[in-house]
């Protein structure tokens, strides 16, 4: 693992990731698993910000306790590469996903490989194939580089179209985004399988998986072993709690992860490695934030329903609601009163996305919408943002 090459990747590394991961104030303190309200109230930090924040598909839960005290004790090493602690989570990563070490591959973030993928599978003859609406952060990549892009529109069940993604003979890569952004909608396991066989030989098949902790689909992980052209790509970003700290990786066969690798190579800071580890090692967090998120979701579609508000159907910790107007007039107004929702799609300019936050986060929501309901929108309707402007994932979440 610490061969020449990743360690000159780690030199080149984000020292901007360590250095937010470093903060005390930043980690804040002690909340337990599910107790969302109880971080919520220790925001009261030099970092804290004004209003709700539910527009980047983050977890107000933040890194678990275990984690948070791992980060604590490595602040003293961070003078180190720790290349030793990297390897432990390259291995339990491993573990945790089934598959063999030479499989992952691990990077500041899954971002990374959205980044990459395109530039290794897609050229001027190489298309990209993508869900609309669906995450872009492969489209600006393939667009920036001159490649074709087909998008397919998903079906009326909020499913990937898979007969009509694999029909495009030009297909370098392929990407599924399982359960969807912006949608949280889900493309069964069974349809996945029928894409590895229905895709154009020698097209890439990538799944991302930064969601499927909030449902209970089964990963495709273990279809990997035996498809040489697929890419399992996961973060810890989103149930962890870990967005800020920048931890993710790809699952692949090695001659994929070797043609990935081509196009850029990092490795995660050492923050980031042992609160991943740390995290990989409590046997109920999934489970216990699965379903607080599950609950938190039950509760304010429900709420939104009843006030024949269309909503997409979320297994995720995200959905797309229909709103009376352009949705970034619906964001605008929202914002108008403190609750900082997503954004729309072109394709579907009347929707917004809303993340799902904590339930104290989420009645600030509830609030805000039947305020917002009662007045115009604001004529300012852009959702951009400081952040928007100065940072691309921040745009693309
Ligand atoms: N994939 C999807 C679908 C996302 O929504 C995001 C971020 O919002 C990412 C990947 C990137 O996550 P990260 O780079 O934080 O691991």
């Amino acid at each position: 693992m610490a061969s020449d090459n990743t360690r000159r990747g780690f030199l080149r590394s984000s020292l901007g990731a360590s250095a937010l991961a470093l903060s005390s104030g930043f980690l804040g303190g002690g909340a337990g698993l599910t107790s969302a309200p109880a971080v919520a109230a220790e925001t009261g930090t030099r970092f804290a910000r004004a209003g709700t924040f539910i527009n980047y598909n983050e977890n107000p839960l933040g890194p678990c306790e275990s984690a948070r005290e791992a980060l604590r004790e490595i602040i003293a090493e961070s003078g180190f590469y720790r290349f030793d602690l990297i390897e432990q989570l390259q291995h339990a990563v491993a573990d945790s996903m089934g598959v063999s070490v030479n499989h992952v591959q691990l990077q500041p973030g899954s971002g990374w490989t959205l980044l990459f993928a395109p530039q290794a599978f897609t050229s001027a003859s190489k298309s990209l194939v993508t869900a609309d609406p669906g995450y872009e952060a492969c489209e600006q990549q393939a667009k920036m580089s001159g490649s074709p892009v087909h998008r397919v529109a998903l079906l009326p069940n909020g499913a990937h179209d898979i007969d009509r993604m694999c029909s495009f003979p030009d297909a370098g890569l392929i990407y599924i985004c399982n359960p969807n952004n912006p949608t949280g909608t889900i493309t069964p396991r069974s349809a996945i399988i029928s894409a590895l066989k229905k895709k154009p030989q020698g097209a890439v098949l990538m799944v991302d998986e930064a969601y499927i902790h909030y449902s209970n689909e089964q990963s495709v992980a273990d279809l990997v072993a035996s498809h040489p052209d697929l890419i399992v790509i996961r973060t810890f970003s989103k149930l962890y709690g870990m967005a800020g700290l920048r931890c993710g990786f790809a699952v692949a066969q090695p001659a994929l992860l070797e043609r990935l690798k081509r196009q850029g190579e990092d490795v995660v800071s050492v923050t980031a490695a042992v609160a991943a580890l740390a995290s990989l090692k409590q046997p109920d967090l999934v489970e216990q934030r699965r379903s607080y998120t599950a609950s938190v979701r039950g509760e304010v579609l429900a709420w939104l329903r009843q006030r024949g508000v269309r909503c997409t159907d979320s297994h995720s910790n995200c959905f797309m609601m229909r709103t009376g107007r352009p949705g970034a007039s619906e964001a605008a107004a929202l914002a108008e009163h403190g609750v900082h929702v997503g954004r729309a799609w072109p394709s579907w300019p009347d929707w917004v996305r809303v993340s799902i936050g904590s339930r104290e986060d989420m009645e600030a929501f509830k609030r805000a919408f039947v305020a917002a309901q009662k007045q115009p929108a604001p004529s300012n309707a852009s959702t951009s943002t400081t952040a928007m402007r100065l940072c691309r994932a921040a745009a693309l979440a």
